[in-house]
Formats: structure tokens, sequence, C-alpha cells
């Protein structure tokens, strides 16, 4: 038996719908501009014809399941809300073609890839690293995975509220590379693990939020979410 220092943190994890096991996570990919009408409103449309999908990556300590209350992240002024399909992956690939990519999907979850805009912008802007805009404590939200193995989602609608008035309205139809490319394209990168979970995109509506704003959202036939902010610690 391995002896340690100190109590090692317990492994990050996400309830799975109808079972008593866990859904053990062990690296969260997150799909960057992923839809037409977001990338525009950030400033940098994409051309699908001449441009790779990119991706960055959420510390898996960093997830928060919903109904959670977090309180105000420190050192932003413009902490904001990205209602995502997320994709919890149930079996390893590489290299994986688009036609076979369903033999990996274990399930779906509906996430928030919590931002701090101020931060991730400047970032981008010098061309630094996105860790503190976008990989900082719970950071990522997301529901119970729904098993709905080599389920490919192609057509579902993709809603956020904040104190219930409607900040994002789209579908998961519109995303720039759907599921299959996203894990065609990301497995070329890197070896794909039951347990990495993939946050898909943003649709446009992106915005901020303060303490006492509760936060719902949803993508229907998933599951639905909620998320309240406190006052800074
Ligand atoms: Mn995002």
């Amino acid at each position: 038996m391995t002896s340690y220092l100190f109590s090692p943190a317990p492994v990050p994890s996400l309830p799975i719908r109808g079972q008593a096991e866990r859904y053990p996570v062990g690296r969260i990919f997150c799909v960057g501009r992923n839809y037409h009408a977001h990338a525009v409103e950030m400033g940098r449309p994409v051309d699908k014809s001449a441009e790779r999908a990119f991706y960055f990556t959420k510390t898996p300590s960093t997830l928060v399941e919903s109904g959670a209350t977090v309180a105000y992240p420190p050192e932003t002024k413009n902490y904001h809300f990205e209602m995502e399909l997320v994709l919890a992956i149930g079996k390893p690939g590489f290299r994986v073609k688009a036609a076979d990519a369903h033999e990996l999907i274990y399930g779906y979850g509906a996430g928030l890839d919590m931002t701090r805009r101020d931060l991730q912008l400047v970032a981008r802007d010098k061309g630094r690293p996105w860790d503190t805009g976008k990989d900082f404590e719970q950071s990522a939200v997301c529901t119970e995975i729904v098993p709905m193995p080599g389920v490919v989602i192609e057509d579902a609608a993709i809603a956020l509220e904040v104190n219930g008035q409607t900040k994002q309205s789209s579908n998961v139809d519109k995303l720039i590379w759907n599921i299959r490319e996203i894990i065609e394209d990301l497995s070329l990168y890197y070896h794909l693990q039951p347990g990495d979970i993939i946050y898909t995109g943003t649709p446009e509506g992106v915005g901020a939020v303060v303490p006492g704003d509760t936060i719902t959202g949803r993508v229907t036939g998933v599951a639905e979410l909620s998320l309240t902010i406190a006052q800074a610690k």
C-alpha cells in the first residue's frame, strides 16, 4: 500500500443518471469557438475551410456539480457563462475516423465553461496561455452524465437563462465541428480514454454574472443545470 505525505485529493467524478456508480473524470477538454455566431461576437470569425478546431483544457479538480453555489472568483471583473453540450468518452481511441467516432461515446451532460473573460482576452491578445482565464477553481460546471452509448447528438436545443431571463438560445446542429469531427480531430492529438470529457463549445449570447445571480440552462433531451453565484471569498 502506497503511503502519502498527506491525503490525496478525491478522484474528480460526476454522477451517472440511473446508476450508483460515478463517472470518474480523467481529463477535461474544451473546444474553442465552435459556433459561428459566438466566434463573431468574440471578434474572431471561423473559416472552417481554412482552419482546424482548437482546444484548451481544464484541470479535473475544477469540476463542480450542477446545483452548486460558487463564490465569485478572484482577479476578475468580467466573470462569464458559456453554456455547452458535454461529451463523455467511454472507450479508448486514437486516430479515430469520424465514421467510427460513435463507438467512443458513453454519454452526455450539460455544462458551463465558466470564464474570467477579462483575463482570457488579455492572454489571447498578448499571445499568452489562457489558463488563468479558463482553468480556475470551480470553472467546469456539469450535470450528471446521461448514458447514451453510441449516440451522436446532431440536433438539440441549448439554452441558458440568468435569473430567468434568456441569454443563450441555439441548437447543437450549429456546431462548426460536430461531435464526430471533434472526436476524429482531438484523437489525432491525444489518446482518448474513458473518463475524458469534452466541452463542445458555446453558442452566442455569453455574458457576465455577479454575486446573487442564478444561472439555469439545459440541452434538451440531455439534462438541465443550475449554478448560483455567491459573494467573493
Ligand atoms: Mn467554452
